[in-house]
C-alpha cells in the first residue's frame, strides 16, 4: 500500500507539568485533576517524558516552543522581542531589533511613575502612530501598540545590535534608564544610541499628545514616554513549510507564541474569546483546530492558562483548568482514527511550588494514526514516565511525528 501521509495535531499546554502539591495530597495537578478524556487518550497512545530543551535546561515559552516546532533555538533565538513584535502584527525582516516595550508614565525628572499609565486602554494606537514611522540616524523606527499598556517596537537599519540593555528600570519611582551596550561591538553602541535618542523624543511628543492632554485633563496618568525591554535580533529562519514541507496553521492566544508562529509562517487563526489566559475559549479553540485540519497537514493548538496559574501560585485553579482543557479536548479524542496523529504534551512545567518555569519533565501522549500504543492507560508525571517514548527532548517531538505521520524520506536504500 502506497504511504499515506497522516495530518498532525500538536497540542501544548503551556506549563502544565509539575511536582508534588501538599494543598493537593502530595498529588501533581494533573495527578489530582479528574480526565477521563486524557486517560483514553493515553489509553490508546504512547506515552512518555520530555524535557523540551534537553535534560536539566530551564525553558522559557519561547525558546521551548522553537524546539517543540522543530526549529534550534541556539541558532534561532537572540531575545523575545521579535516575537513579541510578531504576535501583535508587525512584519519583521531579518536584522530588524525588536523590543517589548510600555506606554508607561514619567514625571518632569524621568522618573517612573507608573510603568503601565494608569492601565490604559485606549488612545494607544494614536500615541504608536505619533512615533511611527520617524528615523533617527539611518534607522526606521517602526511601533504598533497591542493590548492595554503593550506595543512593541523595532529598529530597522543597517549595523543594529540585540546585545543593548533596557531603558524600563522595572521598579517605580525610578529613573528611566540609560540603554547600555551590553558588548564592546560598535553596533551595541549605536543601536544603544538611537534607543536613548527614542526614548528622548518619545517623551517630548508624547507627554504633549492630545490623547495624553486630555488624560491628565480627567485626572489619569498619561501614557507620556515609551519603556523598552528584552530586545531580540529577527532571526533568519525558513518557513515550516519549506523546511517539513507541509502546511500548517497555529490557534494560540497569547502574542509571544502567536508571534513565533506566524514568523515560522504558519496561519494564525484568530478564535473569538480566546484570552491567552485561563478564561479563554477553549472549545472554540478546539473546534478551529479541527476546521483547520480539513486543509491543513500540521495544526498547533496551544493554551496558556495551566502556566498563568502556576505563576500565582493557585493550584486549585491549575487543576480545574486541567479539567476544563480535557473536557474541551473530547471531540479531538473521540473523532480520532488512522488519518490524524495528536500529541499532547507542554512546552516545560511550572510547580506550583515554586511558581516558576522548572526544568522536570513534562508528560507527552501520542496517539492515533493506526500506530502502536504501550500499557500506560492514564495521563499524568508518573504515569506517563512508564510510558513507551521514554525520555525525549523537544528536538526529537517534531521529526518523531514527521517519521511517524509518513512525511520523511527513507534514509539509505
Ligand atoms: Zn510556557
Ligand atoms: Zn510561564
Amino acid at each position: 500500500m502506497a504511504n499515506v501521509k497522516k495530518k498532525i495535531l500538536m497540542i501544548i499546554c503551556d506549563g502544565m507539568g509539575d511536582r508534588p502539591v501538599p494543598e493537593l495530597d502530595g498529588k501533581t495537578p494533573l495527578q489530582a485533576a479528574n480526565t477521563p478524556n486524557l486517560d483514553k487518550l493515553a489509553t490508546i497512545g504512547k506515552n512518555g517524558m520530555m524535557s523540551t530543551l534537553g535534560h536539566g535546561v530551564i525553558p522559557g515559552s519561547d525558546t521551548a516552543h522553537l524546539a517543540l516546532l522543530g526549529y534550534d533555538p541556539h541558532k534561532t533565538y537572540s531575545g523575545r522581542g521579535p516575537f513579541e513584535a510578531g504576535g501583535i502584527g508587525l512584519d519583521l525582516l531579518a536584522g530588524d531589533i525588536a523590543f517589548r516595550v510600555n506606554f508607561s508614565t514619567v514625571d518632569e525628572n524621568m522618573t517612573v511613575i507608573d510603568r503601565r499609565a494608569g492601565r490604559i486602554t485606549e488612545g494607544t494606537d494614536k500615541l504608536a502612530d505619533a512615533l511611527d514611522g520617524m528615523t533617527i540616524e539611518d534607522v526606521q523606527i517602526i511601533i504598533k501598540a497591542g493590548v492595554e499598556h503593550r506595543a512593541a517596537l523595532v529598529l530597522r537599519g543597517s549595523g543594529l545590535s540585540p546585545n543593548v540593555g533596557d531603558t524600563d528600570p522595572h521598579e517605580l519611582n525610578t529613573k528611566v534608564l540609560e540603554a547600555k551596550p551590553l558588548d564592546a561591538d560598535a553596533k551595541a553602541e549605536k543601536t544603544a544610541t538611537i534607543l536613548n535618542e527614542f526614548t528622548k523624543k518619545s517623551y517630548e511628543i508624547l507627554d504633549v499628545h492630545e490623547v495624553n492632554v486630555k488624560r491628565k485633563a480627567d485626572s489619569q496618568q498619561p501614557a507620556n514616554i515609551v519603556l523598552c525591554r528584552g530586545a531580540g535580533a529577527m532571526p533568519k529562519i525558513q518557513l515550516f513549510s519549506e523546511k517539513f514541507g507541509l502546511k500548517g496553521a497555529a490557534i494560540v492566544g497569547i502574542p509571544l507564541v502567536k508571534g513565533l508562529c506566524r514568523i515560522i509562517g504558519l496561519d494564525t487563526i484568530e478564535v473569538e474569546g480566546a484570552t491567552g489566559s485561563a478564561n479563554t475559549n477553549l472549545n472554540g479553540k478546539v473546534e478551529a483546530s479541527l476546521t483547520a485540519l480539513e486543509d491543513h497537514d500540521f495544526v498547533f493548538l496551544h493554551f496558556k492558562g495551566a502556566d498563568a496559574l502556576a505563576h500565582d501560585f493557585d493550584a486549585q485553579g491549575k487543576v480545574r483548568f486541567l479539567e476544563d482543557v480535557d473536557k474541551a479536548l473530547a471531540p479531538i479524542i473521540d473523532g480520532l482514527d488512522e488519518k490524524l496523529i495528536v500529541a499532547f504534551t507542554a512546552d516545560h512545567s511550572s510547580p506550583i511550588v515554586t511558581g516558576e518555569h522548572s526544568a522536570d519533565p513534562v508528560p507527552l501522549v501520542i496517539a492515533g494514526g493506526g500506530l502502536r500504543i504501550d500499557n500506560v492507560t492514564k495521563f499524568d508525571e508518573i504515569s506517563a514516565s512508564q510510558g513507551s517514548l521514554g525520555n525525549l527532548t523537544g528536538s526529537d517531538l517534531l521529526p518523531m511525528l514527521l517519521g511517524l505521520g509518513g512525511w520523511r524520506k527513507m534514509y539509505g536504500a
